[in-house]
């Protein structure tokens, strides 16, 4: 089965009508079915609540969808915190999820009420020493070191993450906070990013109910929540297998009962803080077909690059694309298809078939809509895509304008002298 697009040919060109390519479009409806999905899932526990992880898809009309789908934010920056002041996200409705904190950061995200979730055990005189006290309540991020492991497949190794506590750590770090007046608890823990399987969340869910359970026999610590964080990843291949979200927080909860409830735990509310499951498959890159070149290979470019979309230069990272209007051709074609950045790894697709190109044709880059737009950057001076978003009525409003060279050259003093490039 070949991947679909939430968009067609005919609404791509009127949408080109108004905004030139390349730009980023997003699909409300398919954010809002998978949210709701989402908290469907999780609906068997009371304080269940989602965190987008903002640095996804850093948006605030995104953010808002989100918010009235009942999500909080998950920040790790200055401008995320201020981005989910500016959207109305409260007090305990912002977690503050970061590492290698700037002290002013910690400022602001105690000014808005946010939970603070310390990545470290020296993060705690950190707090105290910037804020003059610690939150009432407080959450820490555990690192359990060694490999993780599914089945026999080794996902990914914690303990070479710069993330978290030990686990001794985190005992001593609930001890120290307990003193310092801290009343109500939460732990937290990213294990793996992108997980292509149901297994992930009941994994870790099972490492994090079991230390919840030893932290508060041991500390006497009010646990309150356990955050889930990010991770649960999508299939950005057509032959990858989706994630079910209702089996995986049907696992979730058979862990919940066996380990939490006999504890007399069965009162703590489950957080999660995901990105790419939220937003990927929801968003996508529009670029149009500008030259074709035949020389040792056959190659498309496009007009995006890189700059619009790094995950396949920086981790080979595969994005499925769709020719519009040619999903049913016979994908008789081999192809890189490239951007105008000078380096080679200005490649959207390596050796892809894909049905014959011509020149103007517009191409869909599949699931960029989480760490997409947001990792974009101005590397040989190329300038930002716009952002927009196709509403539910299927009309498109335009979220965030594409940069101009004033932008580009905005931080430069002498900016004002730019003349006609102004
Ligand atoms: C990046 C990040 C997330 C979101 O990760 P996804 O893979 O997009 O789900 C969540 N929490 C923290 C702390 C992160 O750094």
């Amino acid at each position: 089965m070949d991947k679909k697009t939430f968009v067609t040919l005919e609404q791509l060109q009127e949408i080109t009508k108004e905004y030139p390519t390349p730009f980023h479009l997003y699909d409300e409806r398919g954010i809002r079915e998978n949210a709701a999905r989402l908290k469907e899932a999780f609906s068997w526990n009371k304080g269940f609540k989602e965190y987008f992880a903002v640095k996804a898809t850093p948006n605030p009309f995104i953010l808002n969808i989100l918010k009235d789908c009942g999500c909080g934010t998950d920040c790790s920056s200055a401008t995320e915190l201020m981005l989910s002041d500016a959207c109305g996200f409260k007090g305990h409705d912002i977690m503050f999820s970061s590492n290698d904190t700037p002290l002013e950061e910690f400022a602001l995200a105690n000014d808005l009420g946010a939970i603070i979730n310390l990545d470290d055990i020296t993060h705690i005189q950190c707090l105290e020493d910037t804020v003059g006290k610690i939150p009432e309540t407080i959450c820490c991020r555990y690192n359990p070191g060694g490999v993780f492991k599914i089945s026999n497949n080794i996902m990914d190794n914690p303990g070479d993450s710069k993330y978290g506590m030990t686990t001794d750590q985190i005992f001593e770090a609930f001890r120290i906070l307990k003193e310092k007046g801290a009343k109500h608890f939460g732990i937290h823990a990213f294990l793996v990013s992108n997980t292509v399987t149901n297994e992930y969340y009941p994994m870790l869910a099972k490492i994090l109910f079991e230390l919840a359970v030893k932290l508060r026999e041991e500390t006497g610590a009010d646990i309150r929540f356990i955050n889930l964080s990010g991770g649960i990843g999508v299939p950005y291949r057509p032959d990858q297998e989706p994630n079910d979200i209702m089996v995986i927080g049907e696992g979730v909860r058979k862990v919940y009962q066996e380990v939490l409830v006999p504890a007399g735990m069965g009162d703590v509310a489950l957080f999660t803080e995901l990105g790419r499951f939220m937003l990927a498959p929801y968003g996508c890159l529009v670029t149009k077909a500008i030259h074709e070149k035949h020389t040792y290979k056959e190659y498309i470019g496009v007009d995006a690059c890189a700059a619009n979309l790094m995950r396949p230069a920086v981790y080979g990272a595969y994005h499925h694309i769709t020719v519009a209007g040619k999903e049913n051709r016979p994908k008789d074609h081999k192809y890189d298809v490239v951007g105008s950045l000078c380096e080679n790894c200005d490649k959207f697709a390596v050796d892809r078939e894909l049905p014959e190109i011509e020149k103007g044709d517009l191409l869909v880059i599949h699931d960029t809509g989480a760490h997409g737009f947001s990792m974009g950057y101005n590397y040989n001076g190329k300038l930002r895509s716009a952002e927009l978003l196709l509403k539910e009525d299927g009309s498109v409003e335009l979220i965030r304008r594409a940069e101009t060279a004033r932008d580009y050259f905005a931080t430069f003093d002498f900016c004002d002298t730019m003349g006609k490039y102004r």
